[in-house]
């Protein structure tokens, strides 16, 4: 269940919230009013907000890269309104097989050789199935492991049993998204419930495994659904280790491809509101980078984000360029983080 051109994070190992400096609190009973203030408050009060909290927590101020390859792409059964893999949709993406494991060990290694501290795969699985298919993934994982990545995947739902034998595998992190708030995710997907999605997310997070899960905006959702769904991420037992923020893009052939273009100093707000609730966790600044400039994207880092997807793709949607990536960390000095610098 790759939310298409919609991802995760950085920070490993974390199943219980990890211990904050001095000045940064944890909370995980966070109310809807509070939240709704907090993202609703003047825009240089919140960034100034969410930037304080994120140099407490992450004073190196590092840049997560991670690397993202879709493993098996298109065929979908499911109906997520927003995702070009899903069979029911005619946007020109065809269904693949799942990859030859040495296919997806030479990209984990181009990708390590580019700067990447991470390498996430994606299949368009309404869920994990026991079955050979099962048994490459774990051993892509193994294998992504074994060249110094931290190894992340978002297959779908998951069972418990799934869940430990990823976690044998050395898997160090599980994608799946919320998308929305509860109330309106029955627009978006019919086809599973929102209640299985934090059973899977329960299941990473119970065999030990960090979990990533955040959601998109742009999908026709009110301010209140997206702040509830920084809810329902922020009230979680733990935080996610990471936090994927993604600006809907719209593809042809998808219920939602007439949706407008989201507004920059929405997807900020957003972000900086993330960092507040769950300042240890990554945030991810993910789909949506293409229709950004470059004065957008930092304010994203400035307001919390500190991870991005490099590669041209994000599973089957665009993204900046390699160059165009390190140019810009490059002109603001940021720095990406170091193999040595995940904790
Ligand atoms: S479950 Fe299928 S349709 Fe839904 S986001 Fe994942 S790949 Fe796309």
């Amino acid at each position: 269940m790759p939310t298409d051109g919609v991802l995760f994070h950085a920070h490993a190992h974390r199943q219980v919230d990890p211990s904050p400096p001095s000045g940064v609190t944890l909370r995980h009973d966070w109310a809807q009013d509070e939240v709704r203030a907090i993202h609703d408050s003047p825009l240089l009060e919140l960034v100034h907000r969410a930037h304080s909290l994120h140099r407490l927590g992450f004073p190196d101020g590092r840049v997560q890269l991670c690397s993202l390859l879709s493993v098996k792409s298109g065929g979908c059964s499911e109906d997520c309104s927003y995702c070009p893999q899903s069979a029911r949709f005619d946007t020109g993406v065809q269904p693949e097989r799942l990859l030859p494991v040495p296919q997806v060990l030479e990209e984990a290694k181009k990708a390590r050789a580019l700067g990447a501290t991470r390498f996430c795969m994606g299949a368009a699985w309404r869920e994990v199935k026991d079955g050979p298919q099962f048994e490459a993934v774990l051993e892509m994982v193994r294998g992504v492991r074994a060249l110094g990545l931290e190894a992340c995947c978002t297959l779908g739902m998951l069972s418990a049993e799934q869940a430990r034998r990823l976690k044998e595998a050395g898997l160090t992190a599980y994608n799946h998204n919320l998308d929305t708030s509860p109330d309106f995710y029955g627009e978006i997907i019919r086809t599973h419930a929102y209640r299985e999605r934090l059973e899977t997310i329960a299941h990473a997070r119970d065999a030990g495994i960090a979990v990533c899960a955040g959601g998109i905006i742009g999908m026709g959702e009110s301010v209140l659904d997206r702040c509830r769904m920084l809810l329902a991420l922020a009230n979680q037992p733990a935080h996610p280790e990471s936090v994927p923020i993604n600006a809907l893009v719209p593809i042809p052939g998808t219920p939602l491809e007439g949706r407008p273009k989201v507004e920059p100093l929405e997807l900020v707000r957003m972000i900086a509101t993330a960092r507040i609730l769950m300042p240890m966790s990554v945030v991810r600044l993910s789909a949506g980078r293409l229709a950004l400039s470059e004065e957008a994207q930092l304010l994203c880092l400035l307001a919390g984000a500190n991870s991005i997807f490099f590669g041209e793709r994000l599973l089957t949607t665009g993204n900046p360029s390699y160059q165009a990536d390190m140019a810009l960390l490059e002109k603001a000095g940021l720095r990406p983080l170091e193999p040595e610098g995940l904790r």
